[in-house]
């Protein structure tokens, strides 16, 4: 860059001087003859191997039943075949640890020998069990060092998967990561273990209802994408961003998303092409996504698939972030997964839609048109809404990060208090049936739009509530807490357990009464009953933002855990540990070890983010601001040297020089709360970094917004709000 050259200059260099950095793949309008050819899916699988051999993979991946470990080896060479005719050199387990993004180690098809020559090497343990010695992973206390071993095993229920690079291709094999102890060290075992425990209870109700087509019961899961592109000619110039994925500094710009005018608005040419280019790699990966549109805020996007099984989908999910992180390169953007990248700026989440299905296809959220003579769907609606109240603690727990604090209850995510919106026609339902047999429902009317040319809609039964954090939507719920940069295996692990306890105890109340001699209607009606009598207090349809909730919560004896520490302390609740333990989701210590590592994972999110505060402040913004000062100084006595009066040039340094001397403060009290970590245990950081540390900041960062909008504009050391936002 010349010398000379201003940051107005940058701002148009940015806009104008992407281009795009590989030639694009051809990208073809037939999605199914794309669609998850970079997997090893059926189809492949019925070419590639003999018919004994597939069914009793089936047994295990459709029917779950145990995998007989004698077909590894014929599926290992069936696999590395085809990968290797999809050009793969390397194969990798791909496993997600604790860290809650995904983890590989690649090793080599083939080996060169000393020799010469080389051996090929893929066999069916190497597909079965991997040894990653991935010791550095977060175990929580449970790998000390000299029992260090950590394992892979294949997941067969998910799909193995080819990612492409410039150069080459690996195999990807979906895994869960355990100890020698078998002990989960990762998000993925204790998502399938919740997914077995929740099929076993349902099929367990089912059977009550006269289901008994049924073989498994699916939590079935969409999760819908927030995120923020921008272009990475301002990415690099924030270090911030590079650093912690959210800007440190910046005031609000003067035209912010106030205008709505972006939301759903049309889509910018070079992000249309990207989420182009996104959605055919997904497609190839056999992601089966769907929507795509403009958020709330400039430069706010999402990305939606279809549901599917819930394991499956939270490996999709995964593979989507990297996709999108990845490819936004080729763009000249990068994407921001972060849930609050701007400060003052509608922050990310992802919205998951969860329900249950049958292997048989039966969604058993689906209320119908009279949802209140659908007793089958009231009980696990019920079932819902009872694990909802009960364990409110841990879903708000779930979704706890350093992150998502910027988010729930910031009145633009749902609040931190966690509660359910049935809408009009199931709260009326739920109501009769409290008095008494529920008779009716409201039925849904036709929407006429006041002109005969257009056509007469149906309007849906229950209307939508954006404020609420879990809502029923039609034959769903969307648990909207989730943040935008979360693996959603935590959350839907919790879901499942806590809705599979409830289902065993709505069951079990329902079986005893019938051992009496109770009618089984009789005998649910009551169940239903005793539900809503006990549980009501968590269904709420009004506005989830006022603060006249933030005290009927309160009355009621909801919890609201404001920030993300208050939310972890509850995972050592005995009811907490004893849902978990019960259905063999995660034992104490499984418990406890991500109990600690959320802690710690907090304390260093929050300390890289007061360091870089810190160093940005001293070394970028306070520079220039003294610079200006020598400029305004220097200026005052030349303007008085030439006779002159320079009112307005001492002004201007008083009012800066008061900035300089308030923002040396602040940032000498960082500098106090920075060098010291509260503590040796990862609680007292954890809580050194939320009551010290980010008040600290906060203020530092108060008095960079008004040192941004007093110096002048070629001084600003960094891109600002307006120019990231809304240069595209
Ligand atoms: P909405 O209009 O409520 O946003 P969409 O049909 O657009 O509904 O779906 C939003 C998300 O919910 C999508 O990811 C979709 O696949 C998912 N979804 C729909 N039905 C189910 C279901 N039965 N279980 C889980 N997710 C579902
Ligand atoms: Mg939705």
């Amino acid at each position: 860059m010349s010398k000379n050259s201003s940051r107005r200059y940058e701002v148009v260099a940015a806009a104008k001087n992407w281009h795009l950095r590989e030639t694009p793949q051809q990208l073809t309008a037939d999605i199914n003859a794309i669609f998850g050819e970079h997997t090893f899916n059926l189809e492949v699988m019925r070419e590639k191997l003999p018919k004994e051999i597939l069914q009793a993979l089936l047994a295990t991946t459709e029917k779950g039943q145990p995998l007989d470990a004698r077909i590894a080896d014929v599926v290992a060479m069936a696999m590395k075949e085809w990968a290797v005719e999809h050009g793969a050199t390397h194969f990798t387990h791909w496993f997600q640890p604790l860290t809650g993004s995904t983890a590989e180690k690649h090793d080599s098809f083939v080996t060169p020998n000393i020799g010469g020559g080389a051996t090929a090497k893929f066999s069916g343990k190497d597909l079965i069990q991997g040894e990653p010695d991935a010791s550095s992973f977060p175990s929580g206390g449970i790998r000390a060092t000299f029992e260090a071993r950590g394992y892979t095993a294949w997941d067969p229920t998910s799909p193995a998967f080819i990612i492409n690079n410039h150069n080459g291709a690996t195999l990807c094999i979906p895994t869960a990561f355990a100890s020698w102890t078998g002990e989960a060290l990762d998000t993925k075992t204790p998502l399938l273990r919740s997914m077995e425990a929740l099929s076993k209870q349902a099929l367990r109700a089912l059977a009550l209802f006269g289901v008994k087509d049924a073989h498994k019961v699916y939590a079935t899961v969409g999760s819908e994408q927030e995120y923020f592109l921008i272009d990475e000619e301002f990415y690099y110039r924030r270090p911030d961003l590079v650093t912690t994925g959210r800007t440190l500094f910046g005031a609000k710009p003067p035209r912010g998303q106030e205008l709505e005018d972006h939301y759903f608005g049309s889509i910018p040419e070079r992000v249309l092409a990207y989420m182009t280019d996104v959605e055919y790699q997904l497609y190839r990966l056999g992601v089966p996504v769907k929507t795509r549109h403009n958020e709330v805020a400039p430069g706010q996007f999402e990305i939606a698939p279809i549901f599917e099984n819930c394991n499956i989908a939270a490996d999709h999910q995964q593979m989507m972030m990297q996709i999108m992180r990845n490819t936004a390169r080729k763009y000249g953007l990068v994407c921001l997964l972060h849930e609050k990248p701007f400060a003052g700026i509608n922050g990310s989440g992802k919205h998951n839609n969860w329900s249950m299905s049958t292997d048989t296809g039966m969604n058993l959220l689906e209320p119908g048109e009279t949802p209140h003579d659908n007793m089958q769907f009231l009980f696990f609606c019920a079932a819902v809404i009872k694990a909802v109240d009960q364990y409110q603690d841990l879903l708000r727990a779930s979704v706890a990060h350093a992150g998502n604090d910027h988010r729930l209850g910031a009145n633009e995510a749902p609040p931190a208090i966690i509660s359910i919106f049935l809408g009009d026609q199931l709260e009326d339902v739920f109501n009769q049936i409290e008095k008494g047999k529920p008779e009716s429902s409201k039925s849904k009317d036709l929407l006429g739009l006041g002109t005969p040319v257009l056509p007469h809609l149906p309007r849906h039964a229950g209307d939508r509530n954006r404020t609420s954090p879990f809502a029923f939507t039609g034959n769903k719920f969307e648990f909207r807490a989730v943040g935008s940069s979360q693996s959603i295996s935590f959350p839907n692990t919790v879901l499942n357990t806590i809705v599979a306890a409830a289902i065993d105890e709505l069951a079990t109340t329902v079986e005893t009464r019938m051992k009496a001699n109770v009618a089984f209607e009789q005998a649910l009606h009551e169940a239903l009953q005793g539900v809503i009598k006990q549980h009501k207090r968590i269904i709420f349809n009004g506005d989830n933002y006022s603060e006249e909730w933030h005290k009927e919560a309160e009355r009621r004896g909801l919890f609201n855990l404001r920030n993300s520490l208050e939310a972890f302390e509850r995972l050592h609740e005995k009811k907490n540990e004893a849902v978990f333990a019960k259905y063999g989701v995660l034992n104490e210590r499984e418990l406890a070890a991500r109990a600690e590592i959320f802690f710690d994972q907090y304390f260093k999110t929050v300390n890289i983010e007061g360091e870089t505060t810190e160093s940005l402040a001293q070394t970028m913004i306070l520079p220039v601001a003294i610079r200006y000062l020598h400029e305004l100084a220097t200026t005052a006595e030349t303007t008085k040297r030439n006779g002159a009066e320079p009112t307005g040039v001492l002004k201007t340094l008083q009012e800066v020089n008061g900035l300089v001397n308030d923002f040396r403060e602040a940032l000498q009290r960082l500098h106090a709360v920075n060098a010291d970590l509260g503590g040796d245990t990862v609680h007292q950081k954890a809580y050194h970094m939320r009551d010290k540390v980010i008040p600290e900041m906060n203020n530092v960062r108060i008095i960079a917004a008004k040192l941004e909008k007093a110096l002048p504009d070629d001084f600003w050391p960094m891109p600002v709000y307006s120019e990231m936002l809304f240069v595209k």
